[in-house]
Parts: structure tokens; sequence; C-alpha cells
């Protein structure tokens, strides 16, 4: 099948690739030329893994194809639409990458094509987005929602094996495509949901506040474990371990970030604030992970009496999660801006995101090559992000490099016994 993806970034590239691979002639589109010829050049914008190879042999082999035009949109039977959909000043999604790349659609339009919306977009913008179209073209198409679920860190794997995949529309020959489209990836029995695209948008929604919602839950068990002794690890597995709960998304830690939960918890709730529903448990939410951000910085001023200026500390993890260089809404951001406003020096370390960090922080922080050299010197260290690489380090030679050996673990990645016996003072969250 000729395929179009427009929007080039996690979720395009992953999807664009991923549909090259199966077999389609995919063109991914982006408005961002540097992008584009970086893609040309072989070079990936963003590291997600395994997808360097991917794109890399599915342009070998004639698959797959960039471009800044949107000519490749005239011979498509499918589109997608995968652009980002940013947080307004009202904390509503802000549907200008959509509305635009859907004007361009429609006037590049010929033959009937499915437009299919991968980006994350409130409730009725699959109509908004067709009305829109139809002042633009006298050429047949239906736009239909099809919401995606990939995790960043494992966004292939997500792509090609998926939980299910959404699909709302309710035209026939649009389903028979996305139907033959995603077999290749539902042979294991998984299903493809159909349904009506008010459904299919809000589904996407429901899924990502759902997630935030046990993160922050998990959050406000681990503060109330700090106040009343109890260890946040083993109320975790205890009521992990009911079938009804799971295991999933249970882990507390210094609040949740990423391009996604931030935006769809305040884009839900304003789409609720217009309705006249107020989404009060999604507020509760936003506002415990607002306070779980600041959580280290506040352990930070407690352990040094509030003498923070002229310390200096090393942050290990600046991405939002492992496996990924993406920092939108990090938690490490925070941290890192909270203890520069208080006066100290910040040298990091992360195995991919420091390119990302620097167009961010500029010279105002520090970087290191390793995470030995990072907390060379150090008056603390703060653990950020859970990189399988920070887990067992060697704790002596860490303690001898250290000015202080004092450790904050955002994600609880240490055993507190361990960095004890090690000669550390050790704060993690929601323990003893
Ligand atoms: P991104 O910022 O990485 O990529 C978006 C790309 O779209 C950018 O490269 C940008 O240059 C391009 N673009 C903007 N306007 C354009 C236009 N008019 N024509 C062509 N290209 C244009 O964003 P992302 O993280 O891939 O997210 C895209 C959408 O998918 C968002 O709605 C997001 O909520 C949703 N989503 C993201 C994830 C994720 O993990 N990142 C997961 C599921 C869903």
């Amino acid at each position: 099948m000729r395929i179009s993806v427009v929007g080039s970034g996690y979720v395009g590239l992953v999807a664009g690739a991923c549909l090259a691979d199966s077999g389609n002639a995919v063109t991914c589109i982006d408005t961002d030329e540097q992008k584009i010829r970086w893609l040309e050049d072989g070079y990936l914008p963003i590291y997600e893994p395994g997808l360097e190879d991917l794109v890399r042999r599915n342009v070998r082999q004639k698959r797959l194809a960039f471009s800044t035009d949107y000519a490749s949109v005239a011979k498509a039977q499918v589109v997608f639409i995968a652009v980002g959909t940013p947080p307004g000043d009202d904390g509503s999604a802000d549907l200008r990458h959509v509305l635009a790349a859907a004007a361009e659609i429609a006037r590049h339009l010929r033959e009937y094509t499915a437009v299919v919306l991968k980006s994350t977009v409130p409730v009725g913008t699959t109509d908004q987005v067709r009305e829109a179209m139809a002042r633009l073209t006298e050429a047949e198409f239906d736009v239909v929602s099809n919401p995606e679920f990939l995790k960043e860190g494992a966004a292939i794997d997500d792509f090609q094996k998926p939980d299910r995949v959404v699909v709302g529309t309710a035209s026939e020959r649009a389903r028979k495509l996305l139907a033959e489209i995603y077999a290749p990836f539902v042979r294991t029995e998984k299903p493809i949901l159909f349904m009506d695209p008010r459904s299919a948008e809000l589904t996407k929604y429901a899924a990502n506040a759902m997630l935030a919602t046990r993160i922050s839950f998990m959050n406000d068990i681990a503060l109330l474990c700090e106040r009343i002794g109890a260890d946040v690890d083993q109320v975790r597995k205890g009521a992990g371990a009911d079938r009804r709960i799971g295991y999933s998304f249970l882990f507390p830690g210094v609040g949740y970030g990423g391009s996604c939960f931030p935006k769809d918890v305040s884009a839900l709730i304003a789409a609720g604030r217009e309705t006249g529903v107020d989404l009060e448990i999604l507020k509760a939410v936003e506002h415990t992970n607002r306070r779980q951000k600041r959580a280290l910085v506040d352990k930070a001023m407690r352990h040094f009496a509030g003498a923070i200026a002229g310390k200096r500390f090393a942050v290990w993890g600046l991405a939002f999660k492992p496996k990924t260089d993406d920092m939108r809404e990090s938690p490490a951001v925070e941290v890192i801006e909270g203890l520069l406003g208080k006066g100290a020096t910040i040298r990091c370390h992360d195995p991919v995101a420091e390119a990302v960090a620097e167009k961010h922080f500029g010279a105002r922080i520090s970087y290191a090559e390793t995470p030995y050299d990072c907390v060379e010197g150090a008056d603390a260290l703060f653990v950020v992000t859970e990189w399988n690489q920070f887990r067992k380090p060697d704790l002596t030679r860490i303690r001898q490099s250290m000015r202080l050996p004092v450790v904050f673990d955002g994600r609880n990645i240490f055993d507190p016994e361990a960095m004890r016996e090690a000669g550390f003072v050790y704060y993690g969250i929601g323990r003893r």
C-alpha cells in the first residue's frame, strides 16, 4: 500500500518505519527541513532503540523515503497525521499543526484517501478536520481517528506488537484499509477495536489519564509512607499482587513527565471544563505531580538546612525516562532548575540526552561522560532517571569520589540498606 506519514517525530518516524518494514511504500513528510535532511543523510533526529537500523534498512530497500513536500499524498491510499499537539495557554490541545497538515493534505488529494489522525487530539477533532478539509477539496476522503499508544524507549516493539489498535470510523472503506494495514501487527490475536471517532479520541486520553493517576496515587502513598514510617516498596508489592490492581505503573518517583501525560491530563481537564464536567480526580493528579517534581529539592533543602548555595551536585539522568533522549516536561528539568535557583552548581550525566539538554540549559550546567566522572567532588548525587546502567554502580568508588556521601534517589533504584552499609546518607521516595 502507498502511505504518507505527516510529521516525522517520535510517533511519525516509528510508525513510518514500521509500516515500511511490513511491506508498504511509505513517505515520511515533515516541515522541518533540517530533520528531513538528516533523515535523508541516514541520521536520526531522535534517539529510539532500534529505530536507526529499521530506518536504514527500509530506506536501502526503497520502501521508506523522506520529504518536506506533500506531493506523495496525491498517490497515497492512506495518509497518517502524526504532528505535535502541544498544550495551549489554557491547557487544551493546540490543534494548529494538525489543521495546517490537514489543509496541506486536502490540497494534494486526488483519489479516495483515508486520512488517519494518529496525533492525540481532543474529542470532536476528527469531525473538525473532515469539515475543514471538505472546504478545500473535491476529492473523496474519510478522516479516521487512530490514536497511538506506543511508549518512547520501546516504541518499535509497541507499534509492532500493540496490546490493541483503536480505530474510530463509520466508513466501511476506511475500516477495510486500516484492517489491512494493521493485520501484520495483530497476528497474536490482539484486537483491532473499531468504534466511533469520538470514543476513539477519548480512549487515548482516558488511557493516559488512568496511567498518570496510578503514578500520582502511588506518589501520595509514598509521601504518607515517609510520614508514618511505612515502606512504599512493600506496600506496592502487597497491593499490586491483587490481580484487580496489578504491578504496572505503581512505582513512586519524581513525578511523571514526557510529551504525553502532562499535556494529555491537562487537555482532558480543559475538555471537562468546556463541557461543564469538573474532573476533580485529574486536578488532584496534576497537583500531586507538581509537588512530586519538587520532592528531591525539598529533601535536599531539609538535609542541608537550606544551605545549598555554592554546593556542587551530581545529577544522573536528564530524559523523562530511560532509553529516550526526550526531555519534554522531564522531572530532571525541575530538579536542576530548583537547585540552580538556590545557587548550586550542577554536573549531569545521561547516556543519550546530553545534546538535548545542552539546548535547554546551555552553559548553565556541565556534563560528564560517565556516571563516575559526574560524582567527582560532589556534595550530593541526585538520581532522576532510572537508566539500567545506574542500578549497580561501584558504591565504594562513588563514595570515595564524592566530597559528601549523600544520595537523593528519585527512582528508588538503590537498596537503602546497601547504601547505608556503603557509608551513604540515603534518601529514597517513600522509604523508611
Ligand atoms: P514530535 O514533536 O516528536 O513530532 C512532531 C513532528 O511534526 C515534528 O517533527 C514537526 O516538525 C512536525 N510537524 C509539525 N507541523 C507539521 C506540518 N504541518 N506538516 C508536517 N510536519 C509537521 O511529536 P511526537 O512525540 O511524535 O507526537 C506526535 C503526536 O503523537 C502528538 O499528538 C502526541 O501527543 C502523540 N503521541 C506521542 C507519543 C510519544 O510517546 N511521543 C505517544 C503516543 C501519541
